[in-house]
C-alpha cells in the first residue's frame, strides 16, 4: 500500500514511522508533483492547522488534495489533520477541506497545559493509551459518523466513509 504523508509542517516524521511499521510504502507530499506517483491513502499529521492550511494553498497542494479526498481517497488524520478535514471550526469562519461532517473546537484543553495521556476504549479495544497534544475536541458529528473512541463523553476518534480521524495521536501508540 502506498501512503502519502503530508510533510509541509508538524509531526510528519512520527506519521511516516507509523505507516512504515505497518509495512506501507511511504512517501512525503511536499509539492504538487509528489502526487503524480499516485497514492492509496493520504495521512495528515499533527501540527498547526492554520500553518498547514496556508502552506497547502501556497504550494498548490490544496485543490488536488481536496479533489482526491472528496473523490473517496482513504484518509488517516490526527489532530491538525482532523481540523483541516472538519466541516466547521467553532468560533472560526475558516473551513479548510470541509470534507468530514464534524465540528471541532481547536485547543479545547487549553494551549499550554493541554497535553495529557489517558486510556480508554478504541474501536472496541480496552485500555488503549491516547496521547492528546494541544488537541481539538469534536463537539458535533453528523448522525452517520461512526465514533471509535470517546473522552469525557465526547468523540475523540471518528470514521466516516473513507476518512478516519483522531483528536489524539494513534501514531504514538500503535
Ligand atoms: N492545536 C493545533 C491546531 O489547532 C493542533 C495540535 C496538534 O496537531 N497536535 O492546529
Amino acid at each position: 500500500m502506498k501512503v502519502g504523508v503530508l510533510a509541509v509542517q508538524g509531526a510528519f516524521a512520527e506519521m511516516e514511522a507509523y505507516w512504515r511499521r505497518k509495512g506501507a510504502d511511504v512517501f512525503e507530499i511536499r509539492q504538487r508533483g509528489d502526487l503524480e506517483q499516485g497514492l492509496d491513502l493520504l495521512a495528515l499529521p499533527g501540527g498547526e492547522s492554520t500553518v498547514q492550511g496556508k502552506l497547502l494553498k501556497d504550494l498548490g497542494l490544496f485543490d488536488p488534495l481536496k479533489e482526491r479526498i472528496d473523490g473517496g481517497l482513504p484518509v488517516f488524520a490526527t489532530c491538525a489533520g482532523l481540523i483541516l478535514l472538519a466541516e466547521r471550526i467553532e468560533r472560526d469562519p475558516t473551513v479548510w477541506f470541509g470534507s468530514l461532517p464534524v465540528t471541532v473546537q481547536r485547543n479545547a484543553y487549553g494551549r499550554q497545559l493541554g497535553s495529557f495521556v489517558t486510556r480508554g476504549f478504541f474501536d472496541g479495544q480496552p485500555n488503549v493509551p491516547m496521547t492528546f497534544i494541544r488537541a481539538p475536541a469534536i463537539t458535533a458529528v453528523s448522525p452517520d459518523v461512526e465514533i471509535l473512541s470517546t473522552h469525557l463523553g465526547r468523540p475523540t476518534a471518528v470514521r466516516w466513509h473513507a476518512i478516519t480521524a483522531f483528536t489524539w495521536h494513534p501514531e504514538l501508540t500503535f
